[in-house]
């Protein structure tokens, strides 16, 4: 079985066609630019060059009309006709109280992507124009929603709601939702399988920590609470975008500054953050080389990521009672051995730690905890667009 992943920005489209017989990748691609001038694809096939495609693409559908050329392409392509794709998965942002699972589109998951794009509005008409394009061209192949928020909807209430007044709850449906939730889905998959443990009966804290980062407590294997709220701008400190903050900064400065709402979302979604604080750049490698030559803005910008991870990490513990793993996962989770060490520096006093030697890996599936450690620490490579494909293909099956 062949499944196609898709995943739409407003101007982007990044896609994957997996063969699900071994699980791997027959192909990889990008497109760049959708409805600017200088639009181009970019598809990558093992042992083959990169195939690039620069032509106008207006919208999502010729976005998609390329991405099915260069599938079938006779020189660069994997496939020799699109009857082969059994079935695609779509990447959603918000799917709200609607759609706590992955589910095949129909007409009240489209209504769910509707009414949530008041807390999603550059991602779901993005994600919704990717899956109009798949069914506009290839229309009998079933199309599977995937939603970042899904994962979450098991959260307890006590966990979900913002402490307002109750009625803006019922009134607006504002609560917590959480995102990365195909990645702690998926996380949580791996470590029950490392772990040889009941999935049902796993209590982990997944750590995806790359130019967004989110901590999820797992109970039971599902989720519990999470750092993400609303919008994936709230919890831990980010690339860009700023984490928890005292919502009266946000109203001071929209005085001081006179900056309007879209002003300040740019503000805190796009220049806040470790890229604010160190003014030199939001990429965790650069911050890691400028801390050591001596810049302090970078060594504090490393050190506040740290401590707010932390203060999340030893929260869930205590929530969820007993924790069996904490795991790594996300560009700076999986490669950052420096950062693992500085976030778990200080939870040795409660028997739980890192082995130094065995935390010198990147990526891959490693327990890097010492062995009388009382929580296993690991790094698991996350595989998001893995997930959608399997998810896709239990649906469509
Ligand atoms: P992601 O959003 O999960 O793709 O993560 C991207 C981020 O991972 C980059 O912006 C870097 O900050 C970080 N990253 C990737 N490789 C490394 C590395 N070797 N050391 C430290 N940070 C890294």
């Amino acid at each position: 079985m062949k499944i196609l992943v898709i995943n739409c920005g407003s101007s982007s489209l990044k896609y994957q066609l997996f063969d699900m017989e071994n699980e791997k990748v027959m192909v990889k691609g990008l497109v760049e630019r959708i409805g600017i001038d200088g639009s181009r694809l970019i598809q990558k096939v093992e042992g083959k060059e990169d195939f690039l495609i620069e032509k106008p693409m207006s919208d999502h559908t010729k976005a998609v009309g390329y991405v099915f050329d260069a599938l079938v392409d006779k020189e660069n392509g994997v496939i020799s006709d699109l009857s082969e794709i059994d079935g695609v998965g779509h990447r959603f942002v918000h799917g709200g109280e609607k759609v706590a699972k992955s589910v095949i589109i129909d007409d009240e998951v489209k209504k769910a992507v509707e009414e949530y794009t008041k807390f999603a509005p550059l991602h779901n008409p993005a994600n919704m124009m990717g899956f109009e394009a798949c069914e506009n061209l290839l229309p009998n192949v079933k199309n599977v929603a995937v939603f970042d928020t899904a994962f979450h909807q098991t959260m307890p209430k006590e966990n979900y709601l913002y402490a307002l007044d109750y009625k803006y709850y019922e009134k607006y449906a504002i609560r917590k939702y959480g995102f990365h939730g195909t990645s702690h889905k998926y996380i949580t998959q791996r470590a029950a399988a490392i772990l040889e443990k009941d999935i049902d009966d796993l209590n982990i804290i997944s750590c995806h920590l790359g130019n967004g980062a989110s901590i999820c407590a797992v109970k039971n294997g599902k989720s519990f609470d999470t750092t993400m709220g609303l919008t994936p701008l709230e919890g831990l400190v980010m690339g860009t975008r700023s984490g928890d903050l005292d919502p009266t900064v946000v109203t001071f400065l929209m005085d001081a500054e006179n900056m309007s709402t879209a002003e300040i979302n740019n503000e805190l979604n796009k220049k806040s953050g470790v890229l604010g604080i160190s003014g030199v750049s939001s990429d965790f490698r650069d911050l890691e080389e400028n801390a050591n030559e001596g810049n302090e803005r970078s060594g504090i910008a490393l050190k506040m990521f740290a401590n707010r991870a932390k203060r999340y990490l030893a929260g869930y513990i205590a929530e969820l009672g007993r924790c069996d793993a904490i795991v790594f996962t996300g560009g700076i989770g999986e490669n950052s051995v420096t950062m693992r060490e500085s976030i778990m520096e200080g939870f040795e006093q409660f028997n739980i730690k890192l082995d130094k030697e065995k935390n010198n890996v990147r990526g891959g599936e490693n327990i890097v905890s010492t062995d009388d450690s009382n929580v296993k620490i690991m790094v698991v490579a996350t595989n998001e667009e893995l997930m959608i494909a399997k998810d896709t293909q239990s649906l469509i099956k």
